[in-house]
């Protein structure tokens, strides 16, 4: 019974593969041979032509030009430059985008502009609200925010499904992380922002799961600001700069408190008092990574003639596919899908449940198949539509269902915790 099924489902993945828009990026991916990689949203894949900058920057630039270089190879503009790269994928102009830092130090950055733009207008508003079940790393900012400011603040965590109720005259910053990073729900971007607006919030976005796999409009949807990583679906490599986006008719306000040289208005003036630069500029702190931002410049190109549009159709398929395929096989009994069922809310990512989902993970990899685990019990796939296939999913959900069923995963070697999962 179980070969036959799965030889049907891989017919039609055959079929589906023939008929994919973007069944041709995968050849600019420099992906293991034997491995199917469904982690793309923790590290994106090396790309031939972010490997071939790679090279380049250390032989052809920081060799020969040394110090040269930050004029002669533009190393100074790299900020700016990939910032506008990432614009058109977020639906911003290219001035409204620049790439810098982690997200984490992003958020601190876009909290304190935020609160002090609140501040000036509505100094009463005291919370910062955010999501149940956000990607820690943004609350700990908020916490450490809060923290600081003598605790005159308050953040309160609100339910996912329900932010609007937790929205009031009291409320100056909405943050948000858009995708969920565990369970993939999507939340309504521009309805949100909207709802927000209406009441006097300023919302911060954190679009880790979303820049490069979900197609946004920050300009339509009146965002005020946002942040977004180099590493997961840009494909930049690991520690990749991040990048914050800030809405232009904020852009005489940006008052961050990382007041850095490379943020000030003429950073070779070297003048002893802070003047901040002009526009996104001024999000600028220190000495930017030029060897991870060409890199990440470089991934970049790979988007320059896709339609972001495909991708997201191809990103709800794969996702849809995979829960057929597991469906299909009675997996879905022992691992619960505690992603929407509804693709239409739903990232590029499933979660399934289960009290081993640590082994079962560490078995799939042991078997080619990269997923991720996130604590305490979630075994997550990520489908990066740029050169993640349908054949990939059934081969996949096979060999999940052979690990279940021969219950491999309760072998000694899958039961070792890593540092990183
Ligand atoms: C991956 C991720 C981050 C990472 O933050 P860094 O500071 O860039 O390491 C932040 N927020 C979310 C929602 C993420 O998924």
């Amino acid at each position: 019974m179980q070969p036959t099924l799965f030889d049907s489902l891989y017919t039609q993945a055959q079929q589906l593969d023939k008929h994919d828009r973007l069944a041709a990026t995968r050849e600019l991916f420099a992906l293991p041979k034997d491995m199917i990689y469904l982690d793309g949203n923790s590290l994106g894949p090396v790309t031939y032509i972010a490997k071939q900058r790679a090279v380049e920057v250390v032989e052809k630039q920081w060799q020969p030009d040394l110090i040269k270089s930050w004029n002669q190879h533009q190393w100074i503009d790299l900020p700016r430059l990939v910032g506008a790269k990432i614009a058109p994928l977020i639906g911003a102009d290219p001035s409204e985008v620049i790439a810098c830092d982690s997200i984490s130090v992003n958020l601190y950055k876009l909290l304190h502009v935020a609160l002090s733009i609140q501040h000036e207008s509505s100094p009463s508003r005291y919370k910062i609200i955010t999501q149940i079940g956000n990607f820690p790393t943004d609350g700990y900012i908020a916490q450490g925010v809060v923290a600081h400011h003598n605790q005159a603040l308050e953040l309160v965590y609100a339910e996912e499904t329900d932010i609007i109720a937790a929205l009031d005259e009291d409320v100056a910053v909405l943050m948000l992380t858009h995708v969920n990073y565990k369970t993939g729900l999507m939340l309504d971007m521009a309805e949100i922002t909207a709802k927000a607006h209406a009441v006097g919030v300023i919302v911060i976005w954190d679009l880790a799961h979303t820049t490069g796999v979900i197609p946004i409009d920050c300009q339509a949807w009146d965002v005020d600001f946002a942040v977004g990583c180099g590493y997961k679906y840009l494909n930049g490599g690991p520690g990749a700069p991040a990048f914050v986006y800030a809405a232009r008719r904020y852009h005489t306000q940006l008052f961050q408190p990382l007041t850095g040289w490379m943020g000030h208005a003429n950073p070779f003036a070297f003048d002893q008092d802070y003047q901040a630069g002009e526009g996104m500029q001024s999000f600028l702190c220190g000495t930017p990574s030029v060897i991870s931002m060409s890199v990440l410049d470089a991934s970049l190109d790979v988007f320059e003639p896709i339609d972001m549009q495909d991708v997201r159709y191809k990103s709800v398929q794969l996702t849809q596919f995979c829960l057929l395929c597991m469906e299909a096989s009675d997996l879905l009994v022992e691992l619960p899908c505690i992603s929407p069922s509804d693709g239409q809310i739903r990232g590029s990512q499933l979660a399934f449940t289960h009290s081993q989902a640590y082994a079962i993970c560490q078995a799939l990899i042991a078997k080619g198949i990269v997923a991720d685990f996130r604590a305490p019990n979630v075994l997550r796939l990520g489908f990066a539509p740029l050169y993640v296939s349908y054949q990939d999913i059934v081969t996949s959900v096979r060999t999940l269902s052979a690990i279940m069923s021969e219950k491999i995963y309760l072998d000694d070697d899958y039961q070792v915790r890593h540092a990183v999962t």
